[in-house]
């Protein structure tokens, strides 16, 4: 009988014990775990201005690569959606704003200064470095995040370790998970068993029209 029994958990982090699952089912799993489990990330950054030094490309990488906090039970994958549409709607995408205003002082716009239009999805923490601006200089911007997995791109990936063990007994495997804060290590973990059972359901189903 297979069973899952969580050993440690703190913050971002959780070791679980996976018993009677074979290696290669194990294995599976904590590959989704890594970049199989849909999150948050900007995927889509409308530039309305950039005085800053930095090109807005630049720009534009920080705000993808900056974990934003994740809901999977409001939102779907574009791909997936009802909408059909390359806007996307309320269900698959999520606006932010920036708008620093200009200062007089020399500051540093982090990610504490988007302000999202879902009061959930928002930067995972507000110290993000987005941008130095010099006095007089302002950056303003539209960013719309979407729901994306890390085997399409890293900015995805919902955890930042996802590694397994060996346990005292040969049918036992311990799985050491930390994720990037866009979800709990047990979302993911739930998500990612739920996500192999539909692999494996599919796989079954081909089984059975091959006969
Ligand atoms: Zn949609």
């Amino acid at each position: 009988m297979a069973s899952l029994e969580i050993v440690e958990q703190s913050g971002n982090r959780i070791v679980v014990k996976l018993k009677g699952i074979p290696l290669q089912y194990a294995n599976a799993l904590r590959r989704i775990c890594l970049s199989g489990v849909p999150t948050f990330a900007i995927d889509d950054v409308v530039i309305i201005e950039n005085s800053s030094v930095l090109p807005d490309e630049g720009v534009t990488h920080r705000l993808a690569m900056t974990p934003l906090r994740t809901d999977l039970s409001r939102f779907v994958e574009p791909s997936v959606c009802d909408c059909h549409s390359e806007l996307g709607c309320s269900r698959c995408r999520v606006l932010l704003m920036l708008d620093s205003g200009s200062s007089d002082a020399t500051r540093t716009v982090t990610s504490a200064d988007l302000s999202s239009e879902d009061e959930m999805v928002k930067p995972v923490s507000p110290n993000i470095p987005i941008a130095v601006l010099a006095p007089g200089q302002k950056l303003k911007l539209e960013a719309y995040a979407r729901l994306g997995r890390g085997s399409e791109h890293a900015k995805w990936n919902s955890a930042s370790v996802s590694a397994l063990t060996e346990g005292n007994d040969s049918d036992q495997h311990i799985l050491t998970l930390e994720t990037v804060g866009s979800l709990t290590p047990a979302e993911v973990i739930r998500t990612a068993v739920e996500e192999l059972e539909k692999r494996l359901g599919e796989f079954h189903q081909t089984l059975a029209t091959i006969g």
